[in-house]
């Protein structure tokens, strides 16, 4: 099975504004990216969550150089790592401005037909 095959259920979610995330049906443990087993205790039955879409700022980068054509109006842009409170990690555009640890809320865009993850900062975190 390919990558893009194992992490369908997530980008059909996406595809529906929802964010999902896969959580070991044996312990409980959220998994931080999309595997074949439990990184906790190597239980093969993973299940996709939804998750609320918040969390906080694990690491950010800011990219400079557009990867494709469709991303050239919007250099430079901040990409976030952001670790939700469900546990799994997920990469998606934040803010100029934005710092780690800063508490934000997830919500989905569309560029050039891709649904992409967009973390704005939310009060009081
Ligand atoms: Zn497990």
């Amino acid at each position: 099975m390919s990558t893009s095959l194992l992490s369908k259920p997530f980008t059909d979610g996406l595809a529906q504004g929802v964010l999902r995330y896969q959580r070991c049906e044996r312990c409980g443990a959220a998994q931080r990216l999309a595997r074949y087993a439990c990184t906790a205790c190597g239980e093969p039955a993973l299940g996709w969550h939804e998750a609320a879409g918040t969390g906080r700022v694990f690491s950010l980068t800011e990219v400079r150089r557009a990867p494709t054509d469709a991303f050239k109006a919007m250099v430079p842009y901040t990409l976030v790592l952001v670790d939700l409170d469900e546990g799994a990690r997920l990469m998606g555009h934040g803010r100029a401005g934005m710092a780690i640890g800063d508490r934000v809320r997830a919500s989905v865009f569309t560029l050039d037909g891709q649904p992409l993850i967009r973390f704005e900062p939310v009060q009081g975190g």
